[in-house]
């Protein structure tokens, strides 16, 4: 059943959500060649515990950590580790807090110093499909119809669009109904509600998209291993159109990078 959220509680959810956007954002700083995944992680606890919050990850079905570090060829569910990271990868950050009752949870793609054009492209088309799915989360529309909006785009760019894990609702629970595939049918699905909060994170195989999993029961990698992407955004259903409760701003701000992406997601007032 999805669970419709009053104007209070979605204020409390953009709190939650703005903690793990400053999160990820304090970690585009420290996101460096010779940096271990786990170094970045204990930044990443204590920030979010000096913000008020509890990392959302961290014992959440027995997770061992505050986030989910996947580089590279892991898609997403990647455990810290003291391996540094080194130019020329990409690293997924995926980053849940929970604050007054509400998580939230968003995550980025970045690059380590200088990748190649190719990857680079990943980046680029996956982050523009999370936007692409976003413009379809609206009054009338149904999960099929984001998930139609994100397979085709990324399809239409030759990559692989992962089955096997999905988007969600998100509240209290840090995965309530509906599901959220990248992939589906128009006009099929669930229908939205005014006042639904969700989490969009399209996953995206530069080349299969099939998947397999480590035997430590958590990291998903692709089947041929190249590489993957992911960005996720919290999304709320507000006067029948997409308002965004997470942004990648304090990301951009830490990078130097101007984007007006977000703009059409924000809302009037
Ligand atoms: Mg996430
Ligand atoms: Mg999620």
């Amino acid at each position: 059943m999805i669970i419709a959220k009053t104007a209070e509680e979605i204020e409390l959810m953009r709190e939650s959500a703005l903690i793990v956007s400053k999160t990820l954002g304090m970690l585009a700083s420290e996101v460096k060649p010779g940096i271990t995944t786990l170094k970045l992680d204990a930044l990443a606890e204590t920030f979010i515990r000096d913000h008020g919050a509890v990392p959302g990850f961290l014992g959440l079905y027995d997770f061992p950590n505050s986030l989910c570090m996947s580089p590279n060829a892991q898609v997403v569910h990647g455990i810290p580790n003291d391996t540094p990271l080194i130019e020329g990868d990409i690293i997924s950050i995926d980053c849940g807090a929970l604050k007054n009752g509400f998580y939230g949870d968003h995550a980025y793609t970045f690059a380590i110093g200088q990748v190649t054009a190719e990857i680079q492209k990943l980046l680029e088309v996956t982050k523009e499909s999370l936007y692409v799915g976003i413009r379809q989360f609206k009054a009338g529309n149904r999960t099929g119809d984001v998930g139609y909006a994100i397979q085709k785009f990324t399809e239409d760019h030759g990559y692989g669009v992962v089955r096997e894990l999905v988007g969600h609702g998100l509240g209290r629970k840090m995965h309530e109904d509906p599901e959220m595939p990248n992939y589906g049918k128009r006009g099929r699905g669930k229908k939205f509600i005014e006042g639904m909060v969700v989490a969009i994170e399209p996953m995206t195989n530069m080349g299969t998209r099939r998947i397999k999993q480590l035997k430590d029961g958590w990291t998903i990698l692709t089947a041929d291993g190249k590489p993957s992407a992911h960005f996720e955004h919290n999304v709320a259903l507000v006067n029948g159109k997409p308002e965004l409760l997470s942004t990648f701003k304090y990301v951009y701000d830490a990078l130097g990078i101007e984007s007006d992406e977000e703009a059409e997601f924000r809302s009037a007032d």
